[in-house]
């Protein structure tokens, strides 16, 4: 039965696709009015993608069908939308004509404006618009120095984060910050609703993509040796979770009370996971622009077959072209490796670090603006608690500290150690001079 009387909300799915420990879903549930799920294939963003068989979209995919299927089994459904949003919603409006609107907050720049211009439209027709707080444990305004400006360094930044995570704890084990929001006891909710099939892909203009999606749950194994083996990327020694945090299909309370339990390494980088989105919240210019402005006058050299080599993974550098090959067969690349083909990239190469981050944000399946936009001004040293510019990793160094036995380069550089292998594009040392130049040139202004 479609209801459109009185007394429904809407949920509207975003980063956030799970039922279990959702702020959103649960603060509509218990509202009080229908509820009524929603997720709308956003067409100004699919039609930026190049890839026809782009896995993100895939995945998405894949999650709405067994979101889907749990609604059902509750007698209710998801209703699912491909359209500019702002279009789209005044259709849902019409169509249901809810009390309000339910969703969880997204901080990136786009999201933002459409939110903006979605609660326009609800707030003519006297709808509420309620935002909560889900994809991050703490937002921009939550952890902030004494002086009320926000962290723009690491460690200063964890450390205060931790005090106010301890600030609230409760049963003296658990902080209110972690706690699960308890959406099944209130699943009866949701508006009843007959099932509509869902739209395809190849109706959005996609396909099927042939790559293997990590799975979203984690074994405790490798939290509690997460800080022995993170940085070696023939080690299946990390989470594999950064898909399921970019599209909320885990629960970032849950995994980050698991992480406060078994390992504080791995908790860590939880930990520096908000704190790129903080600094996304509270410095948006850096979606375009270097953190730091005078970052800006570098003279990239930009050179488009270099380029072409760096993607391909053809430098002549093992673990730099092993990496660059993990990324465009799987999806994936190891974060150690993420270092060195970004330092490889914008030191030696000396291209424009957005090219990079563009590249990825292409073929990452865990793509998120604020991380990527956050490891590539690290690695270009524009970025806030940046490594310093004059602090270039030596391919070959890496490569003998974190993959001593080229498990990993072997793996994807079959041909490596033959006559078929390129020889490096450049030489370590003549680019290490080369750069040094360039910076000291470009941050002098001259
Ligand atoms: P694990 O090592 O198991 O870590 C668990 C989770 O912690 C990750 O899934 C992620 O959510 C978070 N995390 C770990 N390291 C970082 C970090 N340095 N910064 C922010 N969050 C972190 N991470 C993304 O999620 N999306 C990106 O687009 C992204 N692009 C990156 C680009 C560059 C150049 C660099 C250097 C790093 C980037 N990272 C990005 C951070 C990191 O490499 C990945 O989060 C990590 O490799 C994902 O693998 P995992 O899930 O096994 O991580």
């Amino acid at each position: 039965m479609t209801n459109n009387n009185e007394g429904n909300a809407i949920f509207w799915f975003r980063r956030d696709l799970r039922l279990d420990d959702n702020a959103g879903l649960y603060h509509a549930l218990k509202s009080g009015l229908k509820v009524i799920p929603v997720f709308i294939f956003d067409s100004c963003i699919l039609k930026g993608l190049s890839n026809e068989k782009d896995a993100r979209v895939h995945f998405i995919h894949h999650t709405l069908e067994n979101l889907k299927t749990s609604l059902n089994e509750l007698g209710s459904d998801l209703r699912v939308y491909f359209g500019n949003p702002v279009e789209v919603w005044k259709g849902i409006t019409s169509e249901f004509k809810p009390q309000a609107v339910f969703a969880n907050r997204d901080y990136e720049n786009y999201a933002l404006e459409r939110d903006r211009q979605v609660k326009g439209i609800l707030n003519r027709k006297e709808i509420a618009f309620h935002q909560f707080k889900d994809h991050i444990i703490f937002e921009k305004d939550e952890v902030l120095k004494k002086d009320g400006n926000p962290y723009t360094v690491f460690t200063p930044y964890k450390r205060r984060w931790l005090e106010v995570l301890h600030s609230r704890m409760e049963n003296g084990d658990m902080s209110f910050y972690l706690q699960p929001y308890p959406v099944r006891k209130y699943v009866n909710g949701f508006q009843s609703l007959t099932s509509r099939p869902l739209i395809s892909l190849e109706e959005m203009g996609f396909k099927q993509c042939e790559i293997i999606f990590p799975s979203s749950e984690i074994s405790r194994n490798i939290i509690m040796l997460y800080d022995k083996t993170r940085n070696f990327p023939a080690i299946a020694g990390t989470s594999r979770l950064g898909v399921h945090f970019r599209f909320g299909t885990i629960s970032i309370r849950q995994k980050a009370a698991r992480a406060y339990r078994l390992n504080e390494t791995f908790l860590s980088e939880l930990i520096w996971r908000d704190f790129y989105s903080m600094i996304l919240q509270a410095f948006p210019h850096i979606e375009t622009k270097a953190f730091r402005p005078e970052y800006d006058r570098i003279e990239w050299r930009n050179n488009v077959d270099e380029f072409e080599l760096w993607c391909q993974g053809k430098t002549g550098y093992p673990l730099v072209d092993a990496g660059m090959r993990e990324l465009n067969a799987s999806g994936f690349m190891h974060n150690r490796v993420r270092m060195v083909t970004a330092g490889f990239l914008t030191k030696h190469l000396l291209i424009d670090w957005r090219w990079g981050e563009a590249y990825f944000a292409e073929k990452l399946l865990d793509y998120d603006l604020a991380s990527n936009n956050g490891g590539w001004q690290w690695a270009a040293g524009t970025g806030t608690d940046a490594a310093p510019y004059f602090r270039i990793f030596n391919p070959e160094t890496q490569m003998a500290k974190f993959d001593p036995k080229a498990m990993y380069v072997k793996k994807w550089v079959k041909e490596w150690g033959t006559t078929e292998y390129p020889k490096p594009m450049v030489d370590h040392k003549a680019a290490r001079e080369r750069c040094l130049e360039v910076y000291r040139k470009g941050l002098k202004g001259e």
